[in-house]
Parts: C-alpha cells; structure tokens; sequence
C-alpha cells in the first residue's frame, strides 16, 4: 500500500503524464482511499490547468512552458 508522502511525490508527474501504467494504478488505488490526496491532487490538477491556460496566451516554446509549470508545481510542494 503507498503511503501519502509517496503518492504526493508523484502527483506532478501523474499530472505530465509520466508514470508507468502499474504506478498509475497504485496511485489512483491510494487516491480512492484517502481524500487528503484526493483533494491536493485535485487542487494541484486545477492549479495546472489555470497555468496551461495563462501560459496558453503567450508565444512561448514547449520546452519554456514546461519549465514555468515545474516552478509553479515546485512551490506548491511546500
Ligand atoms: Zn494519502
């Protein structure tokens, strides 16, 4: 069974969809049983998605998104 701390470790990559199918699983298993990580996945995902959005307004690389979306994700992680 994950534990809260290796779940919450993922959730950036879950969200760059970078996780391999079996971590994927036991993720979601740990996400269905416990809404504190439920709900600061959801609050990370939604914090992504308004990025997505403001970055999407500007001429800016792929490669220069992804970084800007990493430093909004790295001061989440307080
Ligand atoms: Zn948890």
């Amino acid at each position: 069974m994950m534990k809260c701390q290796e779940s919450r470790e993922l959730f950036s990559l879950r969200l760059d969809d970078e996780l391999e199918l079996q971590i994927v699983r036991e993720l979601e298993a740990h996400l269905l049983e416990c809404h504190s990580c439920t709900r600061e996945y959801e609050d990370l995902r939604e914090a992504c998605r308004r990025t997505e959005a403001y970055l999407a307004e500007f001429r800016l690389s792929r490669a220069e998104k992804q970084q800007i979306r990493e430093n909004v994700l790295a001061k989440m992680k307080l």
